[in-house]
């Protein structure tokens, strides 16, 4: 059968040569298969990797007159590693990858395969910026479309709410420019409507950053979590500049495990950078600090260089509205008891600002100041996986428990694990019928079914 189809599938590509040709046979098969979570081990039809907007369109119309199933491919860094699926053909987009900067400088258009450095190294290099996640090899737009949460958002907002434009494939395989109706579902749930082939995003002047980590005696961890949480929800009372962000996490070295804060000030008046970032050091005991002045890829790069290539396991997360107390005690808890495995990892990352106002141009659900947690249970080898997810999923429920008013109904896609099927009322909260009908709208035949969310 898969032999008919990949038959099928040759011929077509013998009338398009630009568009690169991955079989199961190719040696480079098993490398551009392999996604971030190697647990997840489909082998696709075959790749391809389209090189123009006119191939992507090409390949679509293809698949959709064979009925071919097809999955779209950036970074790779879908936690479940949804961007390969058994049998399907796999689009790999990474060759879209530019960054044209409109000549008033307040906006650029970013291609739909780029991944997240090159976007922060491009626009660095014009002395710009527009918020971008932490890991250089994530796709950008795979990250902005579904929230996307990073060190610029309590500033200038989630990348959902920078996208002000989007070129798409759609279910016919033409190439259209997403109207104002459509680009409200992209904010959110852009991964359901096909193909996107670049988004217009806001961006901002920006050449350097006050960023890097400071890491927290961690002998009693427990202690240094409960500790840095009460001295910052002070200074949150007392209000902090929207140039601040800090991103708690707790993770495993060699020798030890760690708890520490990732920091960046957004703006050039580092004095006042240095004045803040010296209140969150004054929160802990400091065991290493290496916050200095540096610009946005390179401190990306230095953050790609402490993540694992390759996981098996998957992730939970909740969006809290406080760190309080007894949240504090059990997330202490379940830090101390972390597997030691590099690649199980906790962190929280805080919403507030423009992005945590409510919004109605977006079907992004959580539109209130909240924390979101990422409880990252993997293991850089199969034999840890177990532990590793037996640790998410009790840590999870720990919380889901201590719930109170506290955890908000809606979580996060993105970082939402693979045993409890998504539920899409869960992802969308009370824009989930929106989303419904937007897809219903913009893709009647169901053209794009294997997709994120999977509805
Ligand atoms: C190590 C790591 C770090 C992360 N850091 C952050 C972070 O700091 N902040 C945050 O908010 N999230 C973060 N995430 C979550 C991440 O943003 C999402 O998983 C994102 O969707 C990954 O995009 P990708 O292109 O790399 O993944 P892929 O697996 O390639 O794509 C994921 C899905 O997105 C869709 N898709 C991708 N590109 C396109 C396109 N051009 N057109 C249409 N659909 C497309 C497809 O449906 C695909 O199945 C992180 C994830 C990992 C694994």
């Amino acid at each position: 059968m898969s032999d008919t189809r990949l038959a099928s599938l040759e011929a077509f590509l013998d009338g398009h040569p630009t568009i690169k040709y991955i079989p199961p046979s190719s040696p480079d098969y098993p490398s551009k298969r392999e996604q971030w979570n190697t647990g997840r081990s489909d082998t696709p039809l075959a790749i391809v990797q389209p090189q123009s907007a006119a191939d992507v369109s090409a390949v679509v119309k293809y698949a959709k007159s064979q009925n071919i199933d097809f999955t779209i491919r950036t970074g790779g860094h879908n936690i479940d590693g949804k961007a390969i699926v058994e049998g399907a053909l796999a689009i790999d987009m990474r060759a879209i990858a530019f960054v044209n900067i409109a000549t008033d400088r307040q906006a650029a258009t970013i291609g739909g395969g780029i991944l997240m450095q090159d976007v922060a190294t491009k626009l660095g290099h014009e002395g710009l910026a527009t918020p971008v996640g932490t890991v250089p090899s994530v796709g950008y737009v795979g990250w902005a479309m579904y929230g996307g949460y990073g060190p610029l958002s309590a500033h200038w907002g989630l990348g959902v709410d920078q996208i002000i434009g989007a070129t798409m494939i759609n279910g016919d395989g033409e190439v259209i420019k997403a109207d104002e109706k459509l680009l409200k579902g992209i904010r959110g749930a852009g991964g359901l409507f096909g193909p996107i082939l670049d988004v217009t995003v806001k961006i901002y002047p920006l050449k350097n950053v006050l960023a890097g980590a400071i890491l927290f005696d961690s002998k009693d961890i427990a202690k240094s979590l409960v500790d840095y949480n009460v001295g910052y929800q002070k200074l949150l009372d007392s209000g902090l500049p929207s140039e601040l962000s800090v991103q708690q996490m707790v993770f495993n070295t060699p020798t030890t495990r760690l708890y520490g804060i990732s920091v960046m000030w957004s703006s050039d008046d580092f004095e006042r950078g240095r004045f803040w970032v010296e209140k969150l050091a004054c929160l802990g005991i400091i065991i290493a600090n290496t916050v200095s002045i540096r610009n946005i890829s390179d401190w990306m790069a230095d953050n790609g260089a402490a993540v694992p290539l390759n996981v098996y396991g998957s992730a939970r997360t909740h969006n809290l509205r406080q760190i309080t107390p007894q949240v504090a005690e059990i997330i202490g808890h379940y830090i101390t008891e972390m597997p030691s495995n590099p690649a199980t990892v906790f962190s929280i990352h805080q919403l507030r600002g423009p992005s945590a106002a409510p919004k109605q141009n977006s079907v992004f659900a959580t539109r209130e100041l909240h924390y979101m947690l990422e409880i990252l249970g993997y293991a850089t080898v199969a034999e840890d996986r177990g532990k590793a997810e037996k640790w998410g999923v009790d840590f999870a429920r720990a919380l889901e428990e201590s719930g109170e008013g506290n955890i908000l109904p809606t979580r996060y896609i993105s970082l939402d694990g693979s045993d409890e099927a998504h539920s899409i009322t869960r992802i969308f909260g009370s824009n989930t019928q929106e989303v419904l009908a937007l897809k219903k709208e913009y893709d009647p035949n169901h053209v794009f079914r294997l997709t994120v969310p999977s509805l």
